[in-house]
């Protein structure tokens, strides 16, 4: 067996060590039929069963009613900060809560659509908004935020309720990492890269009545009807990515589903944010208690050199990918569903020991 990592990267990031092992299995010939699933037509009976068993294991997960659709596009997150103003917006306002670095971005990229209302957290980048905090624009097209801040580390603890404003929501660094209650959100979409498979395919779970209010706004790559009325193949999709999402998405109902794994998340997080707040402040955490995040765990030391140091030394241990995003600095540990209690067990001997030597 080839040794492992323990892979703290923020996405794309580590994969179940199962799923790989079957992707690899089953790379010359997938199912008996003598070729890799990248090798066929995304028309064959064999990928569309692939993408029919990917859609019903999230609806399965997540609890998606039949009055929503979940699709796989392309184009990453980034391609949703457009994409949703130019189907949604036409010209309307809409409200954007911006907590952080990636709930920011989608609002700049929202400008020039229609008229962007920003709300910013208190301690931006840092806190999040207490449940009714907020007050939406009357007849906002939507409401969009970010559930999880992947680079500040700050996540939503409960599903944002839009009093009657549409919810669009970013979920990219925390799908299927806690039980969700869907009928809450008109649209969700994650880039696939941190909690779901691999880079290079976005879910969006849409409800019916919000997407017909799309519809004829875009055109085919661009409009999501047109993903809707053609499956997700309004062109080829990402074959290999949406059967990866399927091995990932079998292997995470193995594990109890999302609230089996949620448990795990939780003790996880608990156990680096006990280790951070027991340093007797040689860790200091990025976010406010109440917002920490539960898969993007930031934290920094006295310096930037014991930033450095720490991360070097980790890597030497086969801790890789602690540094936090070159925008920030300071310490990442991203610690999503695919990642092991035990990899958190090595950081936190690592963590014990580096203090213990450089204090
Ligand atoms: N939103 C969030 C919350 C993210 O973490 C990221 C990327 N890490 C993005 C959007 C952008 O994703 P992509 O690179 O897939 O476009």
């Amino acid at each position: 067996m080839i040794d492992r990592a323990f892979n703290f990267y923020s996405g794309p990031a580590v994969l179940p060590t199962p799923v790989l092992v079957q992707a690899r299995d089953e790379i010359l010939s997938f199912n008996g039929c003598g070729t890799s699933i990248m090798e066929i037509s995304h028309r064959s009976d064999e990928f569309i069963a692939v993408l029919q068993s990917a859609e019903e294991r999230l609806r399965s997960l997540l609890q998606v009613p039949g009055s929503y659709r979940v699709l796989f596009l392309q184009g990453g997150a980034s391609l949703q900060f457009s994409m949703v103003p130019m189907n949604f917006l036409g010209g309307g306002t809409a409200d954007y809560v911006v907590t952080g670095t990636w709930s920011e971005k989608a609002s700049v990229l929202a400008t020039g659509f229609g008229t962007i209302n920003i709300t910013r957290s208190r301690g931006y980048r840092s806190s999040i908004p207490d449940p009714g905090e907020l007050r939406f624009t009357q007849n906002a097209r939507y409401v969009h935020y970010a559930s999880n801040e992947t680079i500040d580390g700050v996540e939503f603890p409960y599903d944002l309720d839009g009093e009657g404003t549409p919810v669009v929501c970013d979920a990219s660094s925390n799908i299927l990492s806690r039980p969700i209650d869907i009928e809450k959100y008109s649209l969700i979409y994650a880039g696939a890269q941190k909690n779901i498979g691999p880079s290079g395919v976005t879910v969006v779970i849409v409800r019916d009545e919000f997407l017909e209010t799309s519809r004829g706004k875009q055109k085919g790559v661009l409009s999501y009807a047109s993903f809707a009325d053609n499956a997700s193949m309004p062109n080829t999709p990402n074959t290999w990515g949406i059967y990866i999402i399927d091995l990932v998405c079998a292997w995470l109902q193995e594990q109890g589903g999302v609230e089996g794994i949620a448990k795990i998340n939780e003790n996880k997080a608990k156990l680096l944010y006990a280790a951070i707040d027991n340093s007797d402040g040689f860790y200091t955490g990025t976010a406010e208690p109440a917002a920490r995040s539960r898969m993007n765990v930031t934290f920094r030391l006295p310096s930037e050199e014991l930033d450095s140091n720490f991360c070097r030394d980790a890597a030497a241990k086969g801790l890789v990918g602690l540094k936090g995003h070159r925008s920030v600095g300071g310490i990442r540990a991203s610690i999503y569903n695919a990642f092991p209690i035990e990899g958190v067990e090595r950081l936190l001997e690592h963590m014990h020991d580096f203090a213990s030597k450089n204090r």
